[in-house]
């Protein structure tokens, strides 16, 4: 048995696409035809962004091969003393870029961590009060069809019908009443600002774990563009490929009390060897978090996602709770006549990536819904203003109500085309 020789045996470190290529041209062809997509279309998908080179060497490296059950200084196997540096650096990193007591970095998701937090936190059958998913909650919030709605009783908070805002009254009287271990802040389709502060009181008040779900915003609070559920929370989770930037995979943070309940729930709770080259691109990443680029990433995140959000309502159409104070803004179409499912397909042909949503007391079903959600994470990396998001909520808008005609439909694609090329994503060395 021996060892081939790698193409660069002197200095091999990282992803090697001409071998991929060479090896396995199918795959290759799709990577590249990805990358195509990437480039030539419009990226709206609220929770997708565009990560570092930096970030996707890591991911591609060979830090993958390593087993590392455990954790820093604490290894089930030898021969961590290298990748233990990685992840030492990446939980200091956290803790100062967020004020942590306590940072994890091995939850391979965000819905993997939300399963620690809950082993943490509570048993089978324990009461939790999150956010309803029709209001914007996620599946690791009580879905039917998920753990949590499978294993727990979840009492679900949501908006008010009149603004369209968290109801912080029913959230303090069915707290009152269900006395829940935890108390889940955070959502996947909440344009507004959680005041964290008034969870906090009604979790002391109650006796209730305040846990927030920062997966969407947790990037805004990186570039310290909003105000941080750190110094309230007991536990914070979160992904950290959303508009933080960095390779897919979860986060946890907490306060120190909590610090040995995290780490046993992740490993071996739910985990077994933790995805190390993944922790070392969470590690590029916070660094890269800590820049003042980054900071000014972060505000101009949320102005063009107000940019956009006003373009559309230029455009006749309406943004749920009046608009946004984050990265995301959830778009009522029913001034359109078409449904959230149609106005998706639409889009898709005109080359715009983004994802029908439902609004708050939809009359439609989930699978049709009456909205659409809009995200400004990728196209803010790419380089883009509020001059291009407008020009964006025309492309929108024109493909809602292009009648299906392939005609308008293939103008508005090479539209976005042109667009897309002034602002390149992974441009060719030059
Ligand atoms: C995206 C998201 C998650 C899940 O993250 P995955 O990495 O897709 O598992 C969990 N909670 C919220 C609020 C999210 O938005």
């Amino acid at each position: 048995m021996s060892i081939q020789p790698l193409n660069r045996p002197e200095k091999y470190y990282g992803p090697d696409f001409n071998a991929m290529e060479k090896q396995d041209p199918e795959i290759a062809a799709v990577v590249i035809s990805e990358l195509e997509r990437q480039r030539n279309k419009l990226q709206l998908i609220a929770s997708e962004n565009f990560t570092s080179s930096a970030v996707l060497a890591a991911m591609g490296s060979t830090l993958s091969n390593k087993y590392a059950e455990g954790y820093p200084g604490k290894r089930y196997y030898g021969g961590c003393e290298e990748v233990d540096k990685v992840e030492a650096i990446g939980i200091e990193r956290a803790k100062k870029l967020f004020g942590a007591e306590h940072a994890n970095l091995q939850p391979h998701s965000g819905a993997s961590a939300n399963v620690a937090v809950y082993l943490a936190f509570a048993k089978p059958g324990d009461t939790v009060l999150a956010m309803s998913l029709p209001h914007g909650g996620h599946l690791t919030h009580g879905a039917k069809v998920n753990f949590s709605g499978k294993w727990f009783n979840i009492v679900s908070y949501g908006v008010r019908q009149s603004d369209e805002l968290i109801d912080y009254d029913q959230l303090r009287d069915l707290a009152l009443e269900h006395k829940p271990k935890m108390i889940c802040s955070g959502a996947t389709a909440y344009p507004s600002l959680i005041d964290f502060e008034k969870v906090r009181k009604i979790c002391d008040e109650v006796g209730a774990i305040m846990w927030v779900d920062a997966a969407h915003f947790i990037g805004l609070v990186a570039g310290k563009a909003i105000p941080s559920p750190v110094p309230y929370a007991d536990v914070v989770s979160f992904t950290t490929h959303k508009v933080l930037r960095g390779p897919r995979g979860g986060m946890i943070l907490s306060k120190a009390a909590h610090a040995a309940a995290i780490d046993k729930a992740v490993f071996p709770g739910m985990q077994g060897g933790p995805i190390m080259s993944a922790i070392a691109g969470k590690a590029i990443a916070l660094q890269e978090c800590m820049s003042d680029s980054y900071k000014t990433y972060a505000k101009q995140v949320i102005e063009n996602c107000q940019a956009l959000a006003k373009g559309l309502v230029d455009l006749g159409l309406r943004a749920v709770s009046g608009g946004t104070q984050t990265h995301l803004a959830l778009i009522d179409i029913r001034s359109t006549g078409v449904t959230g499912k149609v106005a998706d397909e639409l889009c898709g042909l005109a080359g715009i990536s983004l994802n029908k949503n439902a609004i708050p007391f939809d009359p439609q079903t989930p699978a049709v819904t009456s909205g659409i959600r809009v995200g400004s994470a990728a196209t803010t990396t790419q380089g883009m203003g509020t001059a291009q998001m407008k020009q964006i909520a025309e492309f929108i808008v024109s493909a809602i109500k292009s009648g299906a005609d392939q005609d308008k439909l293939a103008k508005i694609k090479s539209q976005v085309a042109e667009l897309c090329a002034k602002f390149p994503v992974y441009p060719e060395p030059k």
